[in-house]
């Protein structure tokens, strides 16, 4: 056996990017989540090449102070997060602060930044984890981030990567969910010079559905909203008529972040008890709201699930608010016609 050596920081440090970045819809998600996280009531993003060649993301955001700009993409650097206890409580989508240095980690980043208020912005560059210094520069309120090359010093995972194709429909994916999660933050998603999605941001979660999802999906949904004691549930799910062939519209938020749950889909499903025909099921854009402290988001490193504190209530109250929202509409005498 050869002797047992701690890593070097680089090599440590690409191997904690492979967790976190995985692709570039990956990249995008980070990226995306700290423009919401600053506030932005604005993001656009674009890619090349399925992100492969570029990805840029452009907020209207808080900007970052220059002497802290270096800071930001050193591992496990956050302005999110500071004691043990904040862990039990957090309401922002990062907390982790390993996503900008594990991006920078694996492609060549350029920063441009400026603080409302600032007389100029900032800017940064950045190859494979090494961070030059920082450049005193004109720069728009809010900050935009610039990754090319994805993967360029990691030969392994560029291998693995899927078609141009496959990776913009990742990213497609991802840009409606992010969209539909905050209805408060117009979006707009440019692909290869394309513009193929533009939400309002008029705080609306149904004109969020009608941008994202378009108009035909829009007609099958019924308004649903409840709760359960401090859980609240609020959206749209499809009617029993217009089960679907597989899972694939549904989309669950806690708290405003996307994630994917068997309980929530288990819990919906209950809701339309027998109205639908076996093998459909139903689609929806439903909204959980519980206090931070009850639900754990610190439990994969992409944050695509949590965990709750109450399993059992968060269930009822889902199951209640869309089987009463059915109900009202009469659902439940009618049996959908077979299709
Ligand atoms: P995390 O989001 O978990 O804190 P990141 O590595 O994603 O970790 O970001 C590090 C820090 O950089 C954030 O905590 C935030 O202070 C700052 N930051 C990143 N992106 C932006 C942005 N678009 N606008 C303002 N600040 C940002
Ligand atoms: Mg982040």
């Amino acid at each position: 056996m050869p002797h047992i050596q701690q890593l070097s920081s680089h090599v440590a440090d690409l191997i904690a990017a492979g967790e976190v970045v995985e692709r570039p819809a990956s990249v995008v998600k980070e990226l995306v989540e700290n423009a919401i996280d600053a506030g932005a009531s604005a993001i656009v993003v674009e890619i090349q090449r399925g992100g492969m060649g570029l990805i840029r993301v452009t907020d209207n955001g808080c900007g970052i102070a220059p002497e802290e700009l270096p800071t930001a993409f050193l591992r496990h650097a956050t302005s999110k997060l500071r004691t043990a206890e904040d862990l039990a409580k957090i309401g922002t989508l990062g907390f982790r602060g390993e996503a900008l240095a594990a991006i920078s980690a694996v492609s060549r980043v350029d920063v441009l930044t400026r603080r409302p208020g600032d007389t100029t912005g900032s800017a940064i560059h950045g190859e494979g984890g090494h961070m030059e210094p920082v450049r005193e520069e004109g720069a728009p309120e809010g900050t935009t981030i610039r990754v090319a090359d994805l993967f360029y010093n990691t030969p392994a995972r560029l291998k693995f990567m899927k078609k141009d194709s496959a990776e913009t429909a990742a990213v497609a994916g991802l840009m409606q969910h992010l969209a539909l999660s905050h209805p408060d933050v117009s979006f707009k998603f440019i692909k290869d010079g394309q513009e193929s999605l533009h939400t309002p941001g008029d705080g609306k979660l149904e004109s969020a559905v009608y941008a994202a999802l378009g108009r035909e999906f829009a007609k099958t949904l019924v308004p649903v909203q409840g709760r359960g004691g401090d859980i609240e549930v609020r959206g749209f799910v499809t009617a029993p008529v217009n089960g679907r062939g597989s899972r694939s519209m549904q989309v669950f938020f806690v708290n405003g972040r996307f994630i994917k749950s068997q309980l929530l889909t288990a819990a919906l499903e209950e809701g339309y008890r027998n109205q639908l025909l076996k093998g459909r099921f139903p689609g929806c854009v439903l909204e959980v709201l519980l206090p931070v402290t009850a639900v754990d988001v610190n439990v994969h490193p992409a944050k695509t699930q949590v965990k709750f504190a109450k399993e059992h209530d968060v269930f009822d109250a889902v199951f209640h608010t869309v089987m009463d929202a059915l109900d009202a509409r009469g659902g439940a005498v009618t049996k959908p016609a077979p299709p």
